[in-house]
């Protein structure tokens, strides 16, 4: 009866009981499973080993009677002798009278405290009658509010142990226990709470970490089957003869990652049940004609297509390509916050009557008062982050069309088959032939003038550059170099037949527009930027990319910026200039310089930075658990994938009896009981 409230556990009344419900323990078994977040390991070491101003853990025998001198209100000393390892080391306490009177000569003590190896005394935090009885002692440390220490908290702890502990239930086949040698449930839990030893603590979280990893890939397998089987009817009949003409259209053959991806895209679509993948391919790899492809798939079975990005610059890019690309093929339409109220109009129209076949926008795509006669495929570009609340946007306009995600960060494969492990997933992992790899240069400010003339050199040459800096305006806070500022330093440097752009998020977009028009028909040859052009913007002649402060940014968005030149054949470039102040900002240049692969470069950086930083701090949708790691569990969350998968796969929870606990377990969770989005 794990699930009555802890009122029921001896030692535990009213108010004790309150307090543990603002910890959100309300149950024994909540109780049970409140693990400590920390351990105190207390090792007594020869006095030989006790380093100088550490928390050092020392025993010996008090030598005369203590002497204690009061001082100030209420305030007290009681300096004690103590022998240890035939030295006599002198042991303060502080405001701890009392303890002269069950400390006497004699007496074995263990004590904790800071250690001062000059004078051999130690300043005593903890102490203890009697010797430890193991050489380590490990001890746990919960968080608590209220009136609730980590001292009441495991002697309750262990109460319930002692009356309760028999019904904690294994969960996981005996199997599995065996092969992977791990305590049992009631094991585990009793050695987070009581470690007797470190090897004890190592077998405990082992097991807890599986366990924790192994239900949260089950629930996001048993999502992902549920997605499956709520069929929607939306089978997509494409055409394949016209996707095969259509594809001989682009100037170069699709790569074998592109074909497999498509082909894995076709499938879902043609299939009855709803499309809900992630399409991953590093900068570069050619994500936008797997993406052209699949929206003519849609408009050769008679539906619609979307295709929505996160910049205006970048949509109007994508429409003037798509365009091109599909001439009289299909009607192709640009919808952003800024299109015309007329012609935003008879756009609506279009899409509501079906003359529109395929649309580009931003995110207002789908928020506005737009309706679809017939969508079939949503496409969102580059924006992996808003992906559950775009689904659920689509979801409460009653249109459940394909989707697809094509993301170019990187995500890392951890993180891969977490975060987004309720979709399916596919890779383009392999670059069109030809390309060569950027190559990356860490320069120190003072390198300024010789990093434009390398500019000027190769601008004269036919090539194209971008100089990024982080803000548009000067802020005496950051001493970042301004773009307005930089933009000027540019014109006064280069001779005039060298044409500057300025590009920036609060230009009016029709000039946003025209910038871009400008640098693309290589009217402008350098363009200084803010990170609106980190995205997607395609323009191969360019080769050169300068950041400015190039620290202040994180691994993924240079990486994105670096994507911007290598797109076409001509060597590129990536300049950083950066004066990083710590090892961790050095680190991550050095990084960038060593690797142009994506992927690789996300995993460092996930270690560098840790998960929860990874997509920044509100991202939903990454897990949290009480001890595993996505980054350093990544061994046991890989395992636990292909169990989870083998479990699903095989319909082990309905049909081998020895399942049964962990599917009780697993109903138990709401979000597999209702219908998720
Ligand atoms: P991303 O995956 O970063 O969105 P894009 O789709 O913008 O990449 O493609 C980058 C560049 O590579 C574009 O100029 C595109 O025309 C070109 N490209 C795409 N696929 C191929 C291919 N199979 N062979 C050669 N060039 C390609
Ligand atoms: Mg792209």
């Amino acid at each position: 009866m794990l699930n009555q409230p802890v009122l029921q556990v001896k030692g535990i009344g009213e108010k004790f009981a309150e307090d543990l419900a603002n910890m959100r323990i309300f149950t024994i078994e909540d109780l049970l499973h409140y693990l400590p977040y920390k351990y105190n390991v207390l090792e007594i070491l020869p006095l030989s080993e006790l380093i100088h101003d550490d928390k050092v853990t020392i025993m010996g025998r008090v030598l005369y009677e203590p002497s204690l001198t009061f001082y100030g209100r209420k305030k007290s000393r009681l300096v004690l002798t103590v022998e240890v390892e035939n030295v006599a080391i002198k042991a303060v306490m502080f405001n701890r009278s009392f303890a002269k009177k069950q400390l006497k000569p004699g007496d074995i003590v263990t004590l904790t405290g800071k250690w001062d190896a000059h004078r051999l005394q130690i300043t005593v935090s903890n102490y203890r009658k009697g010797a430890q009885e193991e050489s380590t002692d490990i001890q746990p440390i919960y968080s608590v509010k209220g009136d609730v220490t980590s001292y009441k908290l495991k002697k309750v702890i262990s109460q319930a142990f002692k009356d309760y502990g028999d019904e904690i239930t294994e969960i996981l086949p005996s199997s599995y226990l065996k092969s992977y040698k791990l305590p049992t449930r009631k094991d585990t839990l009793r050695m987070l709470h009581f470690p007797q030893n470190n090897l004890e603590l190592k077998h405990s979280r082992r097991r807890y970490i599986y366990e924790e990893l192994l239900l949260f890939q089950l629930k996001m397998q048993l999502l992902r089957k549920k997605h499956r089987e709520a069929t929607d009817g939306n089978t997509q009949n494409y055409d394949e003869d016209k996707l095969e003409q259509f594809i001989q259209r682009f100037p170069f053959q699709l790569t074998n990652a592109q074909k497999s991806s498509l082909e894995q895209i076709l499938r879902d679509m043609r299939s009855p049940y709803r499309m809900n993948r992630l399409l991953q391919g590093d900068v570069g790899s050619g994500k936008t004609a797997v993406a052209a492809v699949s929206l003519y798939a849609s408009v050769t079975a008679g539906k619609q297509g979307a295709l929505m990005v996160p910049t205006e610059i970048l949509a109007e890019q994508h429409y003037q390509s798509l365009k091109e690309l599909f001439g009289d093929l299909a009607s192709v339409h640009l919808l952003t916050g800024s299109t015309k109220t007329k012609e935003r109009r008879t756009i609506l129209e279009g899409l509501e009557n079906g003359e529109v076949d395929i649309i580009i926008g931003t995110h207002a795509l789908i928020q506005d008062d737009v309706k679809f006669n017939d969508l079939g495929l949503v496409i969102v570009d580059e924006q992996h982050r808003f992906g559950v609340e775009q689904r659920r946007t689509l979801r409460d306009k009653g249109l459940q069309p394909d989707v697809l995600f094509m993301t170019a960060t990187p995500i890392p494969r951890t993180l891969a088959i977490t975060a987004f492990g309720d979709m399916d997933v596919s890779a383009i992992n392999e670059m069109p032939a030809g390309r060569k790899a950027v190559e990356t240069l860490w320069v120190k400010e003072n390198m300024f003038e010789r990093i434009l003339k390398f500019i000027e050199k190769h601008v004269n040459n036919g090539e194209q550059a971008y100089l990024i800096s982080p803000l548009i305006e000067e802020s005496d806070k950051l001493d970042i170099q301004n773009a307005v500022d930089l933009y000027h330093t540019l014109l006064e440097f280069f001779p005039p037949e060298i044409k500057v752009g300025l590009m920036h998020g609060r230009l009016p977009s029709d000039e946003k527009e025209s910038v871009m028009k400008e640098f693309a028909e290589n009217n402008i040859q350098v363009l200084v930027s803010t990170t609106v052009v980190e995205v997607g913007v395609n323009v191969p002649n360019a080769t050169i990319m300068v950041i400015y402060d190039a620290e202040r940014f994180g691994l993924s968005q240079l990486h994105q910026l670096r994507g911007r030149v290598g797109r076409g054949d001509k060597q590129s470039y990536c300049i950083l200039i950066a004066e990083p102040k710590n090892e961790v900002g050095k680190e991550r240049m050095s990084i960038m310089t060593e690797t142009n692969n994506g992927f690789e470069l996300a995993e460092r950086d996930l270690q560098l930075r840790g998960p929860g930083d990874f997509f920044g701090r509100k991202q939903s949708g990454v897990p949290e658990f009480k001890l595993a790691d996505m980054v350093h569990d990544y061994r046991a969350l890989e395992t636990a994938r292909q169990d989870a998968e083998h479990i699903v796969q095989n319909g082990l929870l309905y049909n081998d009896p020895s399942y049964e606990n962990l599917r009780k377990l697993l109903e138990k969770d709401p979000s597999l009981q209702t219908k998720m989005d």
